[in-house]
């Protein structure tokens, strides 16, 4: 939702952030000095965006790219090409970034692009020719030491292909500058993947601890794009039941559980998974309050909400996009006892193996994809067992746990630097 559509009472993406950021601040005990410092971002490039389109008529997107904080390295985050990338919802973005790095132990601070746009009717050609003109008007902000950014919602390796290449013959050849390029240009292997996987292992770690076994756990996704596709994919090979998926067009839910490769076949030809004949169909508004194990929105953000929360059968809630529950949710969920596993830890596989991509780059040097898929596991386990064990200790719900880890270390870090 659009700071400018905000119902009243309603909390913006960037002012949802802030209130955990503002809770953990306190429960921390920071200066009001350090607050100050993260309540705000370091830099917003507002840049217009001149594209001539395939019907030759100029038109003019507007496109962002927000620094939030870089105390613990280089900015790091993605662009997002969606309708919706307003100033503040890409600002919001830019500061979960900030404390997803800290909680991963990534050397970097945190930042987002957008552009609204819808990507899915523009032409291959016309979305060339608008990567090309955002990274021309934001290659001031970039650097590999500086700002690094990476795929999101409506981009993928191409338009990172392409970011590159229009930042290289501005600046000479960089392939560091980006990361989730294809493998052929100095990605990294593992990276379409990377997301998902962390999601799955967030997810089997969980299960775990409740004692539940993959094959008795069942699970709904929304959203079959790079992360949600691939939380099924793997999901599905560490044994869990994937009972339904959606996408924008529609759903499918089978209790038997679906079949990735027979759904991945007719993705490929249909381009979506809706009309599946492998389950029946289901809208997306039914699909979030399907009786489940695990929940994984793995779409857009704030889709559960306080409205549609206490319908939720799921037993805990995997966010795999970025902020799907609202602070209004979280409170639903809280009262029911719905666990949250946050966003900061679920998805943070894409933002490891980019760190893990950045440094291959420097190094020029290549990791194998089982070098890539057991660092990162390393990681993703590590960083659960840090967070549950912080909320126990604490007492603190994982989502507050999350914050509390991240929010102390950027706030180490700023007194470390001396910007207060
Ligand atoms: P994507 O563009 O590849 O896929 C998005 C999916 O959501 C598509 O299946 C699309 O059809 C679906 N969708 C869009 N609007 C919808 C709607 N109104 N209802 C239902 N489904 C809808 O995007 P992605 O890269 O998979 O990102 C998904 C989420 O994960 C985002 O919140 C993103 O910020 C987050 N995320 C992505 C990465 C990454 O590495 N790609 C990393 C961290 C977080």
């Amino acid at each position: 939702m659009t700071t400018e559509t905000k119902a009243p009472g309603h909390l913006s993406p960037s002012e949802a952030v802030l209130s955990s950021v503002y809770q953990s601040a306190a429960r921390l005990g920071l200066s009001a000095e350090v607050v100050d410092l993260l309540r705000t971002s370091w830099r917003e490039v507002r840049a217009q965006l001149p594209v001539r389109m395939d019907n030759r008529k100029l038109q003019i997107f507007e496109g962002y790219r927000v620094q939030h904080n870089g105390a613990r390295g280089p900015y790091k985050g993605g662009v997002r090409f969606h309708p919706a990338a307003d100033l503040d919802e890409v600002r919001a973005l830019a500061m979960l970034m900030t404390y997803k790095c800290a909680l991963m132990e990534l050397p970097f601070g945190g930042a987002k692009g957008g552009v609204m746009c819808d990507p899915t009717r523009m032409s291959e050609t016309e979305l060339n020719r608008l990567t090309r003109t955002y990274t021309q008007h934001i290659g001031m902000v970039l650097g590999i030491s500086r700002d690094i950014p990476a795929p999101d919602m409506g981009t993928n390796a191409q338009t990172m292909a392409w970011m590159m290449d229009a930042y290289g013959q501005r600046y000479g050849h960089t392939p560091g500058i980006v990361t989730g390029k294809p493998v052929e240009l100095g990605g990294s292997h593992g990276r379409d993947q990377a997301t998902g996987r962390g999601v799955a292992i967030c997810m089997r770690e969980y299960a775990a601890i409740e004692g539940v076994a993959p094959a008795d756990a069942r699970v709904v996704i929304q959203g079959y794009g790079n992360v949600g596709s691939w939380t099924a994919r793997i999901a599905h090979e560490m044994g869990f039941r994937v009972i339904a998926v959606s996408d924008i067009k529609g759903g499918i839910v089978n209790r038997a559980g679906l079949d990735p490769k027979a759904l991945d076949a007719w993705f490929a030809v249909a381009g979506s998974v809706a009309g599946f004949e492998g389950g029946e169909p289901i809208t997306n508004t039914d699909l979030l309050e399907l009786e489940c194990d695990y929940l994984v929105p793995a779409a857009l953000g704030e889709v559960i909400t306080g409205e549609n929360a206490p319908r939720v059968r799921a037993r805990a809630v995997i966010e795999a996009a970025n902020h799907p529950v609202t602070p209004e949710a979280d409170a639903v969920f809280a009262a029911r006892k719905v666990p949250v596993l946050p966003d900061i830890l679920v998805n943070a596989g894409g933002v490891t193996v980019s760190y893990f991509e950045w440094t291959q780059n420097i190094q020029q040097f290549r990791w194998s994809l089982e070098t890539v898929n057991s660092e990162l596991e390393k990681r993703m386990v590590s960083a659960f067992r840090d967070l549950m064990a912080r909320a126990g200790r604490d007492g603190t719900l994982p989502r507050q746990a999350s914050f509390d880890i991240g929010v102390e270390r950027v706030g180490k870090a700023i007194l470390l630097r001396g910007f207060v």
